[in-house]
């Protein structure tokens, strides 16, 4: 199984940096490495070493159960018992794969949770990161399939040996979701959660004005913002084609993969960012939407309640759902909004 090598993390603040950035009050930003991403904690009030301790906590333990990198988490003993048995789901994968599969539904396919084999093969956010031959991509096309995934009486079973889940495009939303639990349960009104680019913007920025987030350049890593929105209560989460990616004789490939294809989704899109108050759905509809590019995309979001998007086009262009026009502060003048 891939791990992260100690030189990948190194690139990992480059490469993975959160496209959305706060401009805010003051406060001791607490930033740990998990998930494979760096996840930053901002406590605008009543900050303690034990809740900063309770929140990184609940993140590494839901890493332990989620996570399709590392050995004995739940999803890997279920991509482990692959055509073998069926494997008693935690109560976290069963709620996190039961939402994905909606998405695959609404999408008609294109976001699959069954779409590790292809993940594993193109090896993109890893030090072997390639462009796999075709015949690697049809066998692990063979094995994506979200259709025959069988859930019954709390166990998840991949009926065909080589399947296996990946919880990466969803997984981070619940995680933002679940510390916004634990700062409710203990009052904390003011506080932003970004899970590498799984924003989360809790309460209020003060008791009368909404925090601002800025929408960084799609285009370089960690660029400067480019759009910002103010926002209360809600999550900001992007994908897009910067964050995990490589080049090969002059083409980028990037880490969202079309499972009718077996290659990354080829569209006129640099990013799509989703403003939700779920933070799941936002992660799940930033890369469904990603996905089905800007037409289908935008159709989707607008079909979808209190949930609003832009779409960051390959030439600049920003389009963005009726709830949000007029809603966006351009910062640089490059890109220019046509909805
Ligand atoms: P998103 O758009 O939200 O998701 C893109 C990801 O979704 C892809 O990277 C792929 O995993 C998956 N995906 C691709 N195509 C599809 C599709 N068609 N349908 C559905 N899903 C698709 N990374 C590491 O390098 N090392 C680690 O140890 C590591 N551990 C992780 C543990 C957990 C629990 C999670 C959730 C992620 C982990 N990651 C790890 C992955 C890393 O954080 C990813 O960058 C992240 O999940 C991708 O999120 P995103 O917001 O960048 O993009
Ligand atoms: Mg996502």
């Amino acid at each position: 199984m891939k791990t992260t090598s100690p030189f990948l993390l190194l690139l990992i603040p480059l490469a993975l940096l959160t496209q959305s950035c706060t401009k805010t009050l003051s406060s001791t930003p607490q930033t740990e490495y998990v998930m494979g991403t760096f996840c930053t904690v901002n406590l605008f009030e009543n900050e303690s070493p034990k809740l900063h301790t309770e929140i990184f906590d609940r993140l590494r333990e839901l890493e332990d159960i989620l996570s399709a990198n590392k050995e004995n988490t739940n999803v890997s003993e279920i991509n482990t018992a692959a055509g073998i048995f069926p494997v008693h789901a935690e109560k976290e994968t069963l709620e996190i794969l039961k939402i994905a599969l909606e998405f695959s539904t609404s999408t008609n396919g294109a976001f699959d949770p069954s779409i590790g084999p292809l993940v594993k093969t193109w090896g993109i956010g890893t030090n072997e990161a390639a462009v796999p031959s075709l015949e690697k991509i049809t066998k692990a096309l063979s094995l994506v399939d979200y259709t025959k995934i069988e859930i019954s009486d709390n166990t998840i079973f991949l009926p065909q040996k080589g399947m296996q889940l990946d919880l990466g495009a969803i997984a981070k939303g619940y995680a933002a979701d679940e510390i916004v639990k634990i700062l409710t349960k203990h009052n904390i009104k003011r506080a932003i959660i970004d899970l590498g680019g799984n924003v989360f913007a809790h309460g209020k920025k003060t008791r009368t004005k909404p925090w601002t987030i800025g929408i960084r350049d799609p285009e370089v890593a960690s660029g400067n913002p480019v759009l910002s929105v103010s926002i209360e209560n809600k999550s900001v989460v992007t994908s897009g084609i910067y964050q995990r990616n490589f080049m090969e004789n002059g083409k980028t490939y990037h880490h969202i993969l079309d499972p009718k294809t077996g290659f990354p989704a080829e569209n006129d899109l640099l990013a799509v960012t989703i403003i939700s108050s779920s933070s799941i759905l936002a992660d799940a509809l930033s890369t469904s939407a990603f996905l089905l590019g800007l037409e289908k995309g935008l159709h989707l979001i607008e079909a979808t309640k209190n949930t609003e998007a832009l779409f960051i086009t390959k030439n600049k262009d920003v389009f963005v759902t009726r709830g949000l026009q007029g809603q966006l502060n351009i910062i640089n003048t490059q890109y220019t909004i046509k909805n």
